[in-house]
């Protein structure tokens, strides 16, 4: 056996496939799990676009990403995907899926044969003996393998996860930044239910920064692309100011002082009113006091309100095994020979849009071309 891969999800599986003599060991009773969520079930597996454009949606050391995505590129993944059955298709906006929009397809087309893979069993430990890795699995057995693979991915929707990859890479001396959510809805103290399920275009003020894009209302706060790609800068408890409209009351007041307000403002009307209330909705926009007026500016146009990220409805984690312990190249461990990492476990996150899952399968296809020399 050439190596020992731990966690049989993203980059684990597309490692095992170009690594004929691995083993995967996978806690879970079935590998891919998280896999078969992706993408809403479709599998956004990747974004077909150049690496100098992809490199904008990833935090973490960025001369080290961009090493790794330069090594197997978004049009690599997508070759390989076909040369494995799994034609795709790219959406206007970028982002690559199965031509079948079935994730379940490519988890099937990575999984390798049940040889290869052990199932529902966690690995607990390991340590190295020379040249070999002795890998100790919760049913008190011991494999032995000249390279082992930390492919775990996070805690990220993966509920009993007991975070055993990290605490198996700090058992080799590796750093693990400290882990928060990422790519996760917010909920809001002032929530707007009554508007639940509208989507609408918003501008977003979180400390220093400000984001734009689309974000939709939620039953106890808001999520959409938005949201999620700010989610890991937002500490508990942070203020948010949400930018829904930049309509001016007083030029309203002037074009069209009759118009009612839930008409004169261009927004959806349920959002409207979650924001202003009843009361202010149907009164003329020129007989609103100079304090009505206020209120519906600050309202519309800087909402604020204290936000959590919702960890269990996370996607993914920022912070996890710092980079600059790995060689770009080959995804091996500085500090142990034919140590490698994977994936999630890495101090590397992305936005939504399919940068996650290329990156698990842009540092595992490095591995692996360590892996056949
Ligand atoms: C709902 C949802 C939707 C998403 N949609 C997208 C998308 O459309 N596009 C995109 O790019 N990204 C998406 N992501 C993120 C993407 O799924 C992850 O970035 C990716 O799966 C990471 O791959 P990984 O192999 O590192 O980790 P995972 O895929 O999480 O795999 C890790 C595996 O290791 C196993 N494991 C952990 N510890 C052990 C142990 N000690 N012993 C044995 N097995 C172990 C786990 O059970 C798991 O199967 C989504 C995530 C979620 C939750």
């Amino acid at each position: 056996m050439r190596a020992i891969i731990v966690g049989g999800g993203a980059a684990g599986l597309y490692l095992s496939t170009l690594v004929p003599d691995s083993i995967i060991v996978e806690r879970n009773p079935l590998c891919g799990k998280k896999l078969r969520a992706t993408g809403g079930g479709r599998c956004n597996f990747t974004h077909a676009s150049p690496v100098q454009e992809l490199l904008v949606h990833y935090n973490g050391s960025l001369p080290f990403i961009r090493k790794v995505l330069y090594s197997h590129t978004p049009e690599d993944i997508i070759r390989h995907m076909e040369q494995l059955g799994i034609r795709s298709k790219t959406e206007d906006d970028g982002r690559v899926f199965p031509c079948t929009d079935n994730a379940e397809d490519a988890v099937r087309a990575l999984i390798p044969d049940a040889g290869r893979i052990i199932i529902g069993r966690e690995v607990i430990r390991a340590d190295k003996n020379g040249n070999l890795f002795n890998v100790y699995l919760d049913n008190g057995s011991v494999l032995q393998s000249p390279a082992l693979v930390i492919a775990s991915g996070c805690s990220a929707s993966a509920p009993g996860y007991r975070g055993s990859g990290y605490s198996i890479l700090s058992s080799f001396g590796h750093t693990i930044t400290p882990r928060r959510p990422a790519l996760a809805p917010l909920r809001t103290e002032r929530n707007l239910r009554e508007a639940e399920g509208v989507s609408i275009s918003v501008r977003v003020r979180y400390g220093r920064k400000t984001a734009e894009g689309e974000a939709v209302i939620t039953h106890d706060g808001i999520s959409g692309p938005v949201i999620l790609n700010i989610s890991r800068d937002i500490a508990d408890g942070e203020e948010i100011i949400l930018s829904f409209s930049d309509a001016d009351m007083k030029e309203l007041r002037v074009k069209d002082p009759r118009k009612l307000v839930k008409n004169a403002i261009d927004l959806p009307e349920r959002l409207l009113r979650a924001l202003i209330g009843n009361a202010l909705m149907d009164k003329k926009v020129g007989n609103l006091s100079k304090s009505e007026e206020r209120t519906i500016t600050e309202e519309i146009s800087s909402f604020r309100t204290k936000a959590w990220p919702m960890k269990r409805n996370a996607m993914t984690e920022a912070g996890g095994a710092i980079l600059s312990q790995f060689n770009p190249e080959t995804m091996e461990s500085k500090l142990v020979p034919r140590l490698y990492a994977a994936g999630d476990v890495l101090d590397a996150d992305a936005d939504t849009g399919g940068y996650n899952l290329t990156w698990a399968f842009a540092t595992a296809w490095c591995i692996s071309q360590s892996l056949m020399i």
